[in-house]
């Protein structure tokens, strides 16, 4: 048995969606499909979230993404087919679910039930055109097999109750393909989760691992993991293999690879996992897997992670960055879900450095107000370059601004002025 993720841009249009069915026709074993939505469509839900607290007009958005899924959906599919009612009926859901005022202390809960809309179009979309080309497969609503607790935008799973329904659910005595959707979950008491942005390759691996897959493939729009963002930097190297605790860090420090928790439900199942371009099928792509070595070939591995900022405080007391100054600053920290990049302290000064997120930074900095005094950046790149050589450092940071360095045997960091 094969699990197949599709991520955005291998969906993103009808002639991807006719790829999407090449790809799915050859497959001869049976097979888990794992759906994001198409596009840019998480993005632009986003968007037109964003604008609903803010009370401005998002209708032009909203019938922009309605016409960007109709049109897609006319290109693949006859006039009369119920799939254009079915669509229109989901738009018409949202936009009563964006009638209703919702207060911002919910902004997370409504967010992750806006939001899902998105896989919620795609796999229907998906689904009904793989079976309009006689390949019979069932739809299965993700909020019925991956069960989580209510940390809305970053939903914890649920192991045990999600394997019994994923157990329970892809019954293969009934049907050879099932189509779900990738990030959305639901908790026991049916209220929409989702397991944070990118999330669909944990969707994904989490139904490989409980199913003991053979495979879970992992279709993108390049041919593997590189060294470097390919869509960024020239002269990027393929890496042919990467061992899942490697694939791991890469994902942490912000490679656009895998989602960091693909990994642990798979790499002691015998899972194999192969991330592949949907474009170049015959290509090898990269396997990530129980290797001894890190990577192969060995050769430094560039990340950019964007949008960072940095928070520099002491305390108004001239205390020492002490163990109780760190538990008091990690709790804040945890009181806004703010996960740290980097962070480096001498006896006075703390610096944290950690991705902008504009919901929450203003309520954070008011609370640190408190206690704390402080200076911050915002608009900064971290750049982590692992298994560093001198010359690639020279390369990459020569005339940045550096704010904030860091090296230890294995990765180099550098924070930069944009
Ligand atoms: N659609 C979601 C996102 O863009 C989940 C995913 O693509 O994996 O973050
Ligand atoms: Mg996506």
């Amino acid at each position: 048995m094969k699990v197949y993720k599709f991520g955005g841009a291998s969906v993103k249009s009808a002639e991807a969606l006719k790829n999407a069915l090449e790809i799915t026709i050859a497959e001869k074993d049976n097979l888990i499909i794992v759906v994001s939505a198409m596009g840019k469509t998480t993005n632009n839900l986003e968007i037109i979230l964003n604008k609903y607290y803010k009370k401005i007009d998002f209708s032009d958005d909203l019938n922009n993404l309605k016409s960007y899924h109709l049109k897609i959906v006319s290109e693949l599919f006859d006039k009369e087919n119920q799939i254009f009612s079915e669509i229109e009926n989901i738009f018409s859901q949202i936009s009563d679910d964006l009638i209703k005022v919702e207060s911002i202390e919910n902004y997370d809960k409504k967010y992750d039930a806006i939001i899902s809309y998105g896989e919620l179009i795609s796999s229907l979309i998906l689904s009904s055109f793989l079976n309009s080309c006689n390949l019979k497969n069932e739809l299965i609503d993700a909020r019925k097999i991956i069960i989580t607790d209510n940390n809305f935008r970053a939903a914890n799973v649920n192991f045990n109750q999600t394997e019994t329904a994923i157990n329970k659910f892809l019954d293969f005595s009934k049907n050879k393909v099932f189509i779900t959707q990738g990030f959305i979950g639901s908790t026991s008491d049916k209220q929409t989760t989702t397991l944070g942005r990118e999330g669909s390759d944990y969707t994904a691996s989490i139904i490989a691992g409980t199913l003991k897959a053979d495979e879970l493939v992992l279709w993108k729009d390049v041919e593997g993991i590189y060294n470097a963002d390919p869509k960024i930097t020239d002269n990027v190297v393929k890496l042919n293999e990467i061992s899942f605790r490697e694939a791991t860090e890469l994902a942490y420090y912000g490679a656009q690879v895998i989602h960091p928790k693909t990994a642990k439900p798979i790499m002691y199942k015998n899972v194999k996992l192969i991330v592949k371009s949907f474009v170049n099928k015959n290509s090898t792509g990269t396997t990530v897997g129980n290797f001894a070595h890190k990577i192969s070939p060995m050769v430094p591995i560039t990340i950019f992670k964007i949008n960072q900022v940095l928070v520099t405080l002491s305390t108004k007391e001239f205390d020492f960055i002490d163990e109780i100054i760190f538990e008091k600053v990690f709790s804040i920290l945890n009181l806004f879900k703010i996960k740290i990049n980097l962070m480096q302290n001498t006896a006075l000064n703390l610096s944290l450095c950690f991705d902008y997120n504009p919901n929450s930074f203003d309520g954070f900095i008011n609370h640190l107000k408190q206690t704390f005094i402080f200076k911050y950046n915002t608009n900064l790149t971290l750049i982590t370059i692992r298994h560093y050589t001198d010359d690639t450092i020279k390369n990459i940071i020569k005339d940045k601004t550096i704010k904030l360095e860091q090296k230890n045997k294995l990765n180099a960091f550098y924070l930069i002025e944009n």
